[in-house]
């Protein structure tokens, strides 16, 4: 056989997304929804699915799903921008903004794909440290923009895989930053929802911020694949230039735009899923562990008696899956629970208890 194709020499020597798929009782690793939409959600998506014309594509604007984000946040249609999961956002983000030539900032630990995704795009990742507690260090921002000047820098607020949250004086002096470096500031807020404030307060039409959300956590809608971002019309403009055309489906406009009429029940899980992320705080803090308070829907954790991928490797053998943290960038010996329904959370536990004994 001739010579086999090489990929790009940068995408050779990439590592691809870990997140293992693991088949066991307890899935407490990837901070989806443990509690599904409800029935009457599932009902209005079945007669959508009825309706829809196969035969045809689908809206290319999103018309209708657009018009009601931008209700549901008080934005204009031409400040949302929609794509299948937040993950494809921060893609098109990359692929506009960043690329070759050019840096993306992150802080870590933070969100694997941010830098990730910066990579594919061929871009320049500027990696900034958090300091020792994990909280996002100013003078390190300071050093990182002036240093690399670059064309897109994230934080993410509740930050993954921490928990924390940045305050709006924070945002607000990232903000003025980015900005005195012409550059463009996104807050990743996937688990928005859970935390006291939203970058959404700072956005306009004149600042250089985006924000993005997602439908996979607090909507209870992974299996669907969508997320969207509002920002600048005039950003939005550049995304759908970049984006491939009819990217959303029918199928996916249409339930993204029908969840929205649920909007107390998402509420209603946020608020029992936070009540649940208190019990199970409390409990760990009961273990010989050092637990990060949390502002999502997940708590991250570092054993100090035991090995975390020992315990790790324990849990999976009780069949209960968390994220193993361990290898990523400040985050030896950590590992990071997803809050689950109390029964899940229940055997976590007790599994817990019993491997660090
Ligand atoms: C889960 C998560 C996302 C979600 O990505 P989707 O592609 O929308 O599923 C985005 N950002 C962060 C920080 C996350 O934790």
């Amino acid at each position: 056989m001739a010579d086999r194709i090489a990929p790009r020499d940068d995408i050779a020597m990439m590592d691809g997304y870990h997140s293992p798929q693991v088949s066991v009782d307890v899935r407490l690793n990837t901070n989806e929804s443990p509690l599904p939409p409800p029935q009457a959600f599932l009902d209005a998506v079945a007669v959508q699915v009825a309706a829809t014309e196969w035969h045809r594509y689908p809206d290319r604007q999103a018309t209708e799903l657009r018009r009601r984000l931008a209700a549901v946040h008080g934005v204009g249609s031409g400040q949302v921008f929609v794509a299948n999961g937040s993950n494809e956002v921060l893609q098109t983000l990359s692929l506009t903004y960043g690329g070759p030539g050019r840096s993306i900032a992150v802080f870590e630990p933070t969100y694997a794909m941010h830098s990730q995704i910066a990579r594919v795009a061929g871009s320049t990742v500027a990696e900034g440290a958090r300091g020792a507690d994990l909280a996002l260090d100013l003078d390190e921002v300071r050093r990182v923009v002036a240093e690399a000047r670059p064309a897109i820098t994230y934080l993410c607020s509740p930050n993954n895989p921490t928990g924390m949250v940045e305050s709006a004086e924070t945002v607000t002096e990232v903000l003025d930053l980015v900005e005195g470096i012409g550059g463009l500031l996104v807050v990743d807020e996937a688990y928005g929802q859970f935390a006291p404030w939203s970058a959404l307060e700072l956005l306009s039409e004149d600042r250089s911020l985006v924000v993005t959300r997602t439908y996979s956590k607090t909507w209870s809608m992974a299996a669907a694949r969508l997320g969207y971002l509002l920002g600048p019309s005039w950003v939005v403009a550049e995304l759908e230039k970049v984006v491939l055309p009819y990217h959303l489906d029918a199928l996916k406009q249409a339930a993204g735009t029908i969840a929205l009429d649920f909007v107390d029940d998402m509420e209603r899980r946020v608020s029992i899923l936070t009540e649940e992320r208190g019990r199970v705080d409390a409990a760990l803090r009961e273990l010989p562990l050092e637990v990060w308070p949390s502002a999502a829907n997940f708590i991250l954790f570092r054993p100090t008696t035991a090995d975390a991928n020992d315990v790790w490797q324990q849990l999976v053998d009780r069949s209960v899956l968390v994220r193993n943290c361990s290898g990523w960038p400040g985050l030896t010996g950590c590992l990071r629970v997803t809050i689950g329904t109390t029964d899940e959370d229940d055997r976590f536990l007790t599994a817990l208890r019993e491997v660090l004994s």
